[in-house]
């Protein structure tokens, strides 16, 4: 049992509202959404931080992105927009080292 909460929700052993989920990516709820709609994009893989990241990681974060421009037509938020957000390091916010990617969207601001 690994103590990273994204590690845990990736293997099914927490609970989560999944949203999307390819071989690389998953994402769900935010459980304490700040927009309308709130996902977390992370890779599977667990990296902690975008601080952590090497060249090796490139391409799974780039996966996120992704993810994120499939879920935005999903959601229908193609035209509208959304925003991406990623939190580095204690001065950025983070406060999961597992990395992941806030889409935030569906109001005007989408979010802070
Ligand atoms: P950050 O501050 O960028 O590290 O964001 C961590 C985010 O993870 C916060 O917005 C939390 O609300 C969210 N979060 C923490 N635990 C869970 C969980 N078990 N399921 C869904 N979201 C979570
Ligand atoms: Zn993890």
């Amino acid at each position: 049992m690994t103590d990273c909460v994204f590690c845990r929700i990736i293997a099914r052993e927490t609970p989560a509202d999944v949203e999307y989920e390819d071989d690389a990516v998953l994402a769900f709820k935010d459980i304490y959404p700040k927009a309308p709609i709130h996902l977390l994009i992370v890779p599977k893989r667990h990296l902690s931080s975008i601080m952590a990241m090497e060249r090796g990681d490139a391409e799974v974060l780039g996966r996120c992105l992704l993810a994120a421009r499939a879920i935005g037509e999903a959601k229908g938020l193609a035209e509208r927009g959304y925003r991406l957000r990623v939190n580095c390091g204690p001065e950025g916010g983070q406060v999961v080292y597992h990395v992941h990617v806030h889409f935030l969207g569906g109001g005007r601001s989408s979010g802070a």
